[in-house]
């Protein structure tokens, strides 16, 4: 098993560089997405994490903790650049440290792979004291990829076709640096032999998926992928794979019967420590801001919430909910599930 944590580039407060009506914080966690597709779905043995799912700020610490705590085999962080130039460049640490040669050579790898699919001027293979190659216990990279504010860039930037050059390059590199195993060809096609007992029978039902938590599941693939018309929840667990079209999958787990499709960008983990309370006060304020006099409206007793975000304000601890609202984490008000 192949661990590859994938650290879309700045998010949430943080815009990162802008240009020409993109950001790069959107640029970054679309290309991210895309890969993590390609990986779990064209590979064996892969397991991904990303450093954010959605549009979250998340520190450099926050990144390379999780990196490091979930014992990732190789970090990927992804950017976008700015100020003057155009083309694709790759960073490893500056500094020296014992996988020096091994974390280049991978990076060599890489960085040829993106020029190849992606045609981008070539701006050589860099060094840097970045916070993310020098604070992961793992070999690690940056790419930058393109620059946001040139106006051939930022052209290709803005088109779909072109992240998915961005994020087949990745691929191609991360295949050949760390080894990946290609699934076989029928395993990624649609399952189209006819059940006549024959050998042909075996090709999707015995592929087992793991569902890693609850996920959306829809009567199509062209559902699942627009993430449209849910029909039902996918629960966590082991899973037959029934059928895979278009990235999608169809688990169930009646093997050799129809379930649900899926899209397995929906079953990637994020890395944050997420967790959940649950208010213990009759009534309590939630805030839309982290401001204790931005008072929005009134949780009640027994009401659970995710937390994303633990932060001080004026000296007292507040979450940071999923719903993007906040809350005291005082605990003589709260519960921790
Ligand atoms: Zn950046």
């Amino acid at each position: 098993m192949v661990k590859i944590f994938i650290d879309p580039g700045h998010g949430g407060s943080d815009f990162g560089a802008t240009g020409y009506g993109l950001r790069e914080k959107d640029l970054t966690l679309s290309i991210s997405k895309r890969l993590v597709n390609i990986l779990l779905n064209e590979y064996d043995d892969v397991q991904v994490k990303l450093s954010r799912t959605g549009n979250q700020t998340v520190s450099l610490n926050e990144r390379t903790n999780a990196a490091n705590a979930w014992n990732a085999d190789f970090l990927l962080s992804i950017h976008i650049n700015a100020s003057g130039g155009s083309g694709f460049e790759s960073y490893i640490y500056i500094g020296s440290f014992p996988s020096r040669s091994a974390t280049n050579q991978k990076r060599n790898i890489i960085h040829d792979e993106v020029i190849k699919t992606t045609g981008f001027i070539d701006r050589g293979k860099k060094e840097a004291d970045f916070h993310m190659v020098r604070e992961s216990h793992m070999q690690s990279i940056l790419t930058e990829n393109g620059f946001i504010d040139n106006a051939h860039d930022a052209n290709l930037l803005r088109q779909s076709s072109f992240l998915d050059k961005i994020a087949r390059g990745h691929a191609n590199g991360l295949e050949k640096a760390l080894k990946l195993k290609r699934k076989s060809a029928e395993q990624v096609s649609v399952a189209s032999s006819p059940s006549d007992g024959s050998s042909s029978n075996r090709e999707m039902g015995d592929q087992r998926y793991q569902v890693n938590k609850a996920v959306a599941g829809y009567y199509t693939a062209a559902d699942a992928k627009t993430g449209e018309n849910k029909k039902s929840t996918v629960k966590k667990g082991d899973y037959y794979v029934y059928k895979r079209y278009d990235g999608m999958i169809n688990v169930t787990k009646q093997k050799g019967v129809p379930g649900s499709w899926i899209n397995p960008n929906n079953n990637v983990t994020t890395a944050l420590n997420t967790f959940r309370i649950r208010v213990t006060a009759d009534e309590l304020w939630y805030y839309n801001k982290p401001d204790w006099n931005a008072r929005e409206g009134i949780a009640k007793k027994g009401e659970v919430f995710t937390v994303v975000d633990t932060l001080t304000v004026n000296g007292s601890k507040m979450y940071k909910l999923k719903s993007g609202k906040y809350i005291t984490a005082n605990p003589q008000y709260i519960e921790k599930l």
